[in-house]
């Protein structure tokens, strides 16, 4: 797993000078869906979930039942990204649902913040690997294009990630959950709090006072940015 990750970081670091700089030659192996010109309106979100929704990119096409864009607002106080969709979301293609949504939602609710009014809540990978293994590295290989066009076009004032996978993936860092929660992290200058993902926390209950720290300082964090809505 330590070897896909890697191979993941590297790949989002590629894909962020990319990004900011143009398309560089020592990254011409890289398959990058998002050129600097796909968010000054060639691109859309609208465009970016029917390609999710038809996608037979990999092998999780096969088994999936629902592939999952994700869903919010453009420019959200805070953009939410797990590892890839729980059971209840493959199941009936909503973002969040369930259980695990139920409780992101009473998250949100407790620092003031709306699904659907201030948030965009998201997954690194779009489909569900089957009895809920990790990822193969062709497998985010082929879909992490889909996150980065995301993230250039939602350009959310805070990033917060949802579980190991994700926090490890958008911090760059191969450090446990445990450390990377301690302190606030950037992504292209966008402030990224880890924290645990709600389905770990529904398991294990003493992880609730540090879910509630972490979310104590996303209310900081977009109290001193001066974004609450
Ligand atoms: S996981 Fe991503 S790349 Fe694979 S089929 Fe689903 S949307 Fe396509």
């Amino acid at each position: 797993m330590k070897d896909q990750l890697s191979d993941f970081i590297e790949i989002i670091n590629n894909a962020k000078d990319v990004i900011n700089g143009g398309w560089k030659t020592e990254h011409e192996s890289v398959t990058i869906g998002c050129r600097p010109g796909a968010s000054s309106g060639t691109d859309s979100l609208e465009l970016i979930a029917a390609e999710i929704l038809s996608c037979v990119k990999c092998n999780l096409s096969k088994t999936r039942h629902h592939p999952l864009p994700g869903t919010g607002v453009i420019n959200p106080v805070v953009m939410f990204i797990g590892e890839g969709p729980e059971p209840d979301e493959d199941k009936t293609g909503e973002s969040f649902v369930g259980r695990a949504g139920e409780y992101l939602d009473k998250w949100l609710d407790a620092i003031g913040l709306e699904r659907n009014k201030n948030c965009f809540v998201g997954n690194i990978i779009k489909c569900r690997p089957p009895e809920n293994r990790d990822p193969h590295p062709d497998e985010i290989t082929a879909c992490q294009p889909f996150l980065l066009r995301q993230l250039v076009l939602i350009k959310p004032t805070i990033i917060v990630t949802l579980g190991r996978f994700a926090s490890q993936v958008i911090c760059g860092s191969d450090e446990g959950i445990e450390k990377l929660r301690r302190r606030v992290h950037q992504y292209e200058g966008i402030p990224v709090v880890p924290t645990y993902h709600p389905s770990s926390v529904l398991r294990n209950k003493e992880l609730r006072g540090a879910v509630w720290s972490d979310l104590k300082r996303v209310k900081e964090l977009a109290d001193e940015i001066g974004r609450r809505n």
